[in-house]
C-alpha cells in the first residue's frame, strides 16, 4: 500500500508527522505522494479539508484518515498517543471505507469564458463584492424565491457542522446525499420575502443561483476564496464523486457531534 502524510506545518504537528512516516517505512510501506492509496492528514478538521483538494482528482483511489493534534475533530478523529496502533492498523488489516457526499459546483460566466468545476467537502459560500447579494434562486428548473441579504452558503452533510451550523442550519448525517442551503441575514420586509429556513435538497435536484444585478462574488470552497467575476449561475448538486474514509474502528457520527458540542 501507498501512502502519504500531510501536516498542519506547526511543530506538534510535523513532528507526529515524522513519526508516522517513520513508523509506516519499518513495516515497508511505499511513500508515493503522487498516488497515495491513503492520505494520513496531522493537523485538524482544516488540515484534512486541505489533503481532500490536494487529492481531489482521484478521488477513487486514495482514502483519507486524519489525526488531531487539537480538540477531537470531525474529519480528524484519532489522537496523537493513538498514532502507533492507527499505524498497525494501517500496516496489518486492509481498511473499510466509509464513504461521504460532495457538493459539485459549477460557475458559468458571461461571455465565452469556459465554466468552471468545483467540489467541495464542507460548502460553498457566495458573497457580494459590494452591498447586499442579490439571486434568484431556482430549484429543480423553478424559481424558488429573490434572495437579498448577506449571503448563502450550500454545505454537504460532513459540512453541516462547519459554518451552516453557525448560520442556523440543521446537523446531517453524512449517509444522506443530499445538499443543505443556509442563509447568511437575508433581508425580510414587506418588499423581500424569502422563506428563512434552511432548505434540504435531496440527490436529484438542482440548485441555480442567478445574479440579479451585481456580477462579481467572493464564493468560498472550503478553506480557499476565489474571486469569480462576470457570473452568469453557480450551480449546486450533490456530485458524483464521493470522499472516502479509511475506517479501522466505528466512531460513529452523533458521538461525534455530542463530543465536539456538548461534551465528552
Ligand atoms: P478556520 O477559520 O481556520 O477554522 C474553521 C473551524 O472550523 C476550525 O475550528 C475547523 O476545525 C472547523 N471545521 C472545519 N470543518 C469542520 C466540520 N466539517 N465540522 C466541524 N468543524 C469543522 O478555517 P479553515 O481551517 O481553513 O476551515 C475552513 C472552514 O471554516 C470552512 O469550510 C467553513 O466551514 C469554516 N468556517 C466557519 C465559519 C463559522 O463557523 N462562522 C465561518 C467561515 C468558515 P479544526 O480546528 O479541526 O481545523
Amino acid at each position: 500500500m501507498k501512502y502519504t502524510v500531510t501536516s498542519r506545518g506547526d511543530k506538534t504537528s510535523d513532528a507526529i508527522a515524522r513519526k508516522v512516516k517513520a513508523y509506516l517505512h519499518e513495516f515497508e510501506l511505499s511513500h508515493d505522494k503522487e498516488e497515495p492509496d491513503i492520505v494520513i492528514s496531522v493537523g485538524g478538521d482544516g488540515t484534512l479539508l486541505e489533503a481532500f483538494h490536494a487529492y481531489s482528482h482521484r478521488l477513487d483511489d486514495t482514502a483519507f484518515v486524519g489525526v488531531h493534534t487539537g480538540h477531537l475533530g470531525f474529519y480528524a478523529d484519532w489522537q496523537p498517543d493513538e498514532v502507533e496502533k492507527l499505524v498497525i492498523h494501517i500496516a496489518k488489516t486492509p481498511f473499510k471505507v466509509v464513504e461521504y457526499p460532495l457538493l459539485e459546483v459549477i460557475v458559468r460566466h458571461n461571455g465565452e469564458r469556459k465554466s468552471e468545476r468545483f467540489l467541495a467537502l464542507n460548502e460553498c459560500s457566495i458573497k457580494s463584492m459590494e452591498g447586499s447579494l442579490v439571486m434568484d434562486i431556482e430549484i429543480k428548473g423553478e424559481l424558488f424565491e429573490t434572495f437579498r441579504g448577506d449571503g448563502l452558503c450550500m454545505s454537504t452533510p460532513s459540512g453541516s457542522t462547519a459554518y451552516n451550523k453557525a448560520l442556523g442550519g440543521a446537523i446531517l448525517h453524512p449517509s444522506l446525499a443530499s445538499i443543505q442551503l443556509a442563509e447568511m441575514a437575508s433581508i425580510n420586509n414587506r418588499v423581500y420575502r424569502t422563506i428563512g429556513s434552511p432548505l434540504v435538497l435531496p440527490q436529484h435536484h438542482t440548485c441555480l443561483l442567478k445574479p440579479k444585478n451585481d456580477v462579481d462574488f467572493q464564493v468560498t470552497i472550503d478553506h480557499l476564496t476565489l474571486l469569480q467575476q462576470d457570473v452568469k449561475s453557480i450551480q449546486c448538486r450533490v456530485a458524483e464523486e464521493k470522499v472516502r474514509f479509511a475506517r479501522f474502528r466505528p466512531f460513529p457520527f452523533w458521538k461525534r457531534v455530542k463530543e465536539s458540542f456538548i461534551h465528552d
